[in-house]
């Protein structure tokens, strides 16, 4: 993988990509293809993204180890495992229960202990936990719900996919005092969020 030539410098980011065994998150039948930078599908229609897509989202979280981060979309978990090396706890949703089990049972396996994980709606948030130090869409919702914006921290980061089909943009949106500063990084190709 070649993700220093992409310009993806973050020690602590490139360090907990290494850690993380990517063919583990992929279909057996596509671990040849795990160390690619490509999107992957993984079960029930939906994709493990490209490594460069998730490093790019990884750096731009800003992480120092002291936070709590949500994540929607835990899917395969890959996204997830990563994270777990690079903050406190990661609170992770997804709508698709066999997803989640097989993620869960990825985190067992690799003994990371500081990701809680739960099936549900994550257009909602988590306010059981909120306010959370970063957010991470990992589907991409037409407009980020404010739900999750209000579930952020001033100071905090959201990094997320946005927009439909083919026109989405990730976006990194920083809560201040008085709003959301909101800076578009690039044109990116999520699968939706699905509501309920
Ligand atoms: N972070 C994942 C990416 C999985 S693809 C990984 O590293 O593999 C995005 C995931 O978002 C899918 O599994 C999909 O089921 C999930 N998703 C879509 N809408 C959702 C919602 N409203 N709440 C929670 N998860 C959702």
């Amino acid at each position: 993988m070649t993700l220093r030539g992409m310009g993806i410098v973050a020690p602590d980011v490139l360090s907990a990509i290494e850690r993380v065994p990517r063919e583990m998150f992929v279909p057996p039948a596509l671990r040849d293809h795990a160390y690619e930078n490509a999107s992957l599908p993984i079960a029930m229609e939906q994709t493990i993204s490209q490594p460069y897509i998730v490093a790019r989202m990884t750096a731009a979280l800003q992480l120092t180890g002291r936070e709590r981060v949500l994540e929607i979309g835990t899917g395969s978990g890959y996204q997830a495992a990563i994270l777990s090396y690079l903050c406190r706890r990661v609170y992770s949703i997804e709508r698709l229960r066999p997803l989640l089990v097989e993620a869960e049972n990825r985190f067992r396996k690799l003994r990371i202990t500081n990701i809680t994980s739960k099936f549900g709606d994550g257009a909602g948030g988590w306010p059981e936990g909120a306010p959370f130090d970063r957010i991470i869409l990992t589907c991409a919702p037409a407009e980020i719900p404010a739900t999750l914006l209000n579930q952020v921290k001033t100071g905090g980061i959201i990094v997320a996919p946005e927009g439909r089909g083919r026109e989405q943009s990730l976006v990194v949106i920083r809560r201040t005092e008085d709003g959301f500063d909101r800076e578009e990084i690039l044109p990116v190709k999520f699968v939706p969020l699905v509501e309920g």
